[in-house]
Parts: structure tokens; C-alpha cells; sequence
């Protein structure tokens, strides 16, 4: 049985998440034809996990084997995130991930599928799911994993490697955090250089942990006792 909150607003009060409309756009997003990524992609990957998370991990695209599986990190680069959220005891079970582009952008090398970079406009297009998603579940917090993310969220002038362990509010008021991609560890050029990263990784990821409890310490009612979570502990 999922657990169910009511979502927090940027001022502060109370709403429950929107299913629904959580719901309708991912029928509508199978349909998007808002720019060219559609056309050599398998199908629309939207975001997963519960309408009602406290906590939404943004990527960039879905990569080969979401593309086929029709779900978000399900390869090695969410492998690796759910080992660090493991490690930095963020609860996997109030997170729903997602990624700012939904359709997979690709291009081929012999018969492999390799990721290719969304531009600017293939971004800004996609813009309305992810805004759709963000507006459905209203979470607490939000990680933007990787450049994509972050430009999506915060805009041109956010930079990974200057914010990163920043939490930056969005233009539409929610609070994000910058951190890497996932894959940009996969990708470290020698075993200690991924282990430096993957433990600044799981360092950002203790943050958002810590963020998420100050913020429900901050909006629970006096007096009311609730139960906790590994993320909401500690
Ligand atoms: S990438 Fe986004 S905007 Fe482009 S077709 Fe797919 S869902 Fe639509």
C-alpha cells in the first residue's frame, strides 16, 4: 500500500497530488509530436513511481534499454543511482523519476544505438511534460541529475559544476537540487576517479535527504507523531 501525503506547496500549505492529471498526460505523451525525437524512438518513456513522492529525480532522455523497456532508469546508469539513494538512505519508495526529454535521441554505430545529446529546442519542447509532472505531484524537492536537467529546470545560467550541491529555486518555485548524471560516473576514466565521484554523488544525495527531513519537520502539525522513513530519519 503506497503511502499517501498530502504535497506541499511552495508557500507552505497542503494539496493532494494530482493523479488524474498525472495520469492524462502520460496518455497524452504516447501521442507527442512536438519535435522530431518521436520518429526513431520506440515509444514515449514518462516518468514512474508514485503520484505522490516527496522527491522527483530528473535526467536527461531515456537511454537504449528505457527506450525499449518504456520505463526510466532501468539501465546501468539507474542501477547506479539506486545504489547511491541506497547508500545515501533516500527511500526509493518516495521518488518518482523522470527525465526532461521522453523520447530516446540516438544515433547508430554498426548496429549499437549510441546516446546522442537533445538540443535546445528538443528540451524546451519537452518542457511541458515535465512542467505537467512537477505540477501533478508538487514534491518537496527536486534533484536535476546531469546539464539537461538542470537547464530545463533552472534555466541557461545554471551550471552543473558551479551548483552542484546548490539547492536553486525554479522559475516556477520549486526547489532543485544540481548534481551529475549517473552515467557521467559510469564514464570516470579510472577506478578512483569513479569512486571520488560516485561519493560526491551519494554526498548530494545525503543532502536532499536532508533537505526533504528539515521540510517536513517544517510543515508537520505540532503534536502529531508520524511515521517515519529512512529518508525522512537521520
Ligand atoms: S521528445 Fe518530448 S517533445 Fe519531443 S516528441 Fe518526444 S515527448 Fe514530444
Amino acid at each position: 500500500m503506497p503511502r499517501r501525503r498530502p504535497a506541499t506547496t511552495v508557500e507552505g500549505a497542503t494539496r493532494a497530488p494530482d493523479r488524474r492529471r498525472l495520469a492524462a498526460g502520460k496518455a497524452e505523451s504516447a501521442e507527442c509530436r512536438r519535435c522530431p525525437l518521436w520518429r526513431h524512438a520506440t515509444q514515449t518513456v514518462f516518468g514512474a513511481g508514485p503520484a505522490d513522492a516527496s522527491i522527483v529525480l530528473v535526467g536527461e532522455q531515456p537511454g537504449d534499454q528505457e527506450d525499449l523497456a518504456g520505463e526510466p532508469f532501468v539501465g546501468p546508469a539507474g542501477q547506479l543511482l539506486r545504489k547511491a539513494m541506497r547508500e545515501a538512505r533516500l527511500d526509493e519508495g518516495i521518488a518518482y523519476r523522470t527525465n526532461a526529454v521522453k523520447h530516446f535521441k540516438w544515433e547508430a554505430r554498426g548496429k549499437r544505438r549510441i546516446h546522442e545529446r537533445p538540443t535546445t529546442s528538443e528540451v524546451l519542447a519537452c518542457q511541458i511534460w515535465l512542467e505537467l509532472e512537477l505540477a501533478a505531484i508538487a514534491p518537496r524537492l527536486v534533484v536535476a541529475l546531469g546539464a539537461t536537467a538542470v537547464r530545463s529546470l533552472l534555466g541557461p545560467s545554471a551550471r552543473v559544476l558551479r551548483d552542484r550541491g546548490k539547492i536553486l529555486s525554479s522559475p516556477t518555485g520549486v526547489d532543485v537540487l544540481v548534481t551529475v548524471h549517473p552515467s557521467s560516473i559510469l564514464r570516470a576514466p579510472d577506478e578512483i576517479a569513479r569512486r571520488e565521484a560516485y561519493d560526491a554523488f551519494v554526498a548530494d544525495l545525503r543532502a536532499a535527504r536532508r533537505r526533504l527531513a528539515s521540510r517536513i519537520a517544517r510543515v508537520r502539525p505540532s503534536g502529531v507523531s508520524p511515521k517515519t522513513t529512512p529518508a525522512e530519519t537521520g
